[in-house]
């Protein structure tokens, strides 16, 4: 076969520059070894953002008791399992992805694809046909992705434990579970499968939950969790895994045993790049670097690779973001190129932990001359009227004028993100934030409490 692009991996960045590489008139062949559409939308942010908003919901009904009288709730996983199979992944079949890819003009071929040289692609078609070769005129994207890591605990191979896919595709709640991992997504299946009744220790090697957040954010969702009845051990090192009967047995370093009926391991992902044939054009899979539009391997090379494995951030913003430039890129059109001096990132747990640019520890690091400010959003007038469920922060991280990062952690804490990141994005200088005018009574007012504290 011969195409102008050959797309590897279609996670959203690749499936979206496949479509429009295809709509503008390109010959486009995209290889997919299992969903085209890639982890979000079926073993990720959606399915999971369904469990957390019914999580949310069971949640609001319990407060509902201390503000709007008695509800009586008896928590049910039914609809979520129906919501996420039915509504989110149409039973994890991506016919209606592969449809729009095809509508679009790309061929797509299920298999696995790998380099083979300079723009030059094998393919290993999943139903076990004789492999294909194709020629890209222009160039290769690889999307390929990442996979959940298996921590070397001795006894855990082997074993039933579960991963993103296995408890986003749960028909029931297990009645005790042991979360091994406190980033974002062991925190938020944590709260989800708390919240539905579950007995749930969550596991961190670390010292704190969300290593990657401020330390005030760790702290509050830690506390958050712990009254909701969740067990956390932070600091503590699994050391053996032993599976029988049904049941997981955990032991930690310290000896402590913790016995659940199921075991998920949210501890990182390993990026998708070891059997691309990158060395193939000269590449090193452990040591990949990529530029500002998204080029591997020099300027001419024909190799782009976006989403997860460029280490830019693991989310589908990025994914998105990168795949437009590397569009323009493969399309010879200029454009902007890649900024990630304003990533923001939300963990969808209550209260939401967003987060854009540097922390205050980042910053410091990086020698820069840093004032921050901080603000209590419970204890603002949006926070008095919300009542339970309110608490949370704003947090800036100030460098020579402008805001270098920024935290909002509160009921959507997400969405006041929004506003820290147009200041963080475009440098708007602090004296003009300070000259805004914030809306009263809302959640994001306290910004303007937080920027107040910098002087202070
Ligand atoms: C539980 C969970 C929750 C998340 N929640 C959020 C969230 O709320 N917000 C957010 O922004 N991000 C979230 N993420 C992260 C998000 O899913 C990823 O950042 C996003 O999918 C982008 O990844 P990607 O583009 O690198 O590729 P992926 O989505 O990982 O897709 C890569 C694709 O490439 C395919 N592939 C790999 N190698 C080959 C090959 N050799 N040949 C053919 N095909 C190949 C894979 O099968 C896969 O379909 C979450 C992740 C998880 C696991």
């Amino acid at each position: 076969m011969d195409a102008d692009v050959v797309v590897i991996g279609t996670g959203p960045g690749g499936e979206s520059l496949a479509n429009k590489a295809a709509q503008a008139g390109l010959k486009v062949v995209a290889i997919e070894k299992h969903l085209v559409g890639g982890e979000c939308p079926y073993y990720g942010c959606i399915p999971s953002k369904m469990m957390l908003r019914a999580a949310d919901a069971l949640a609001e009904a319990h407060r509902a008791g201390q503000l709007a009288g008695d509800v009586t709730i008896t928590p049910s996983w039914a609809p979520v399992a129906k919501r996420i199979a039915e509504e989110a992944t149409d039973h994890w079949n991506d016919e209606a992805a592969v449809r729009r890819l095809q509508d679009s003009g790309a061929t797509v071929l299920r298999g696995t694809g790998r380099l083979d040289g300079s723009r030059h692609v094998v393919v290993t078609p999943s139903d076990g046909s004789a492999e294909i070769e194709i020629d890209a005129r222009i160039g290769v994207v690889l999307n390929p992705g990442t996979r959940p890591a298996a921590p070397p605990i001795a006894g855990l191979e082997g074993t039933p434990y579960w991963t993103n896919r296995e408890a986003l595709q749960t028909t029931e709640v297990p009645a005790e579970l042991i979360v091994i991992g406190g980033g974002p997504i062991g925190c938020e299946l944590t709260q989800v499968f708390a919240r539905f009744g579950s007995r749930v220790t969550l596991v961190q090697h670390g010292p704190r939950l969300l290593p990657g957040d401020e330390p005030d954010a760790s702290a509050l969702l830690e506390k958050v969790l712990v009254e909701e009845g969740v067990r956390v051990l932070t600091g503590a090192e699994p050391a053996e895994v032993q599976y029988a009967e049904g049941r997981f047995t955990l032991r930690l370093g310290d000896g402590q045993r913790l016995e659940a009926d199921r075991l998920l391991v949210a501890a990182g992902r390993i990026p998708n790049l070891d059997s691309l044939g990158l060395e193939s054009v000269g590449l090193d899979p452990r040591r990949i670097e990529v530029d500002e539009r998204m080029r591997a391997g020099g300027a001419d090379s024909g190799l782009w690779i976006i989403g997860d494995v460029t280490g830019h951030g693991a989310f589908t913003h990025v994914s998105m973001y990168q795949s437009d430039i590397a569009l323009r890129d493969v399309q010879g059109t200029d454009g902007a190129p890649a900024y990630y001096h304003a990533v923001p990132h939300t963990t969808f747990t209550d209260p939401e932990v967003g987060g854009v640019g540097l922390t205050e520890e980042a910053a410091r690091k990086q020698g820069l001359n840093v004032r921050v400010g901080q603000a209590d959003l419970g204890a603002s007038s949006r926070g008095f009227t919300h009542g339970p469920g309110a608490a949370g922060f704003i947090k800036v991280v100030e460098a020579d004028g402008v805001l270098v990062g920024a935290t909002a952690v509160g009921p959507a804490g997400g969405e006041i993100l929004a506003a820290l990141t147009l200041a963080v994005h475009a440098r708007v200088p602090v004296e003009t934030l300070r000259t805004m005018i914030y809306a009263y009574p809302t959640f994001h007012r306290t910004i303007e409490s937080a920027l107040q504290d910098l002087d202070g």
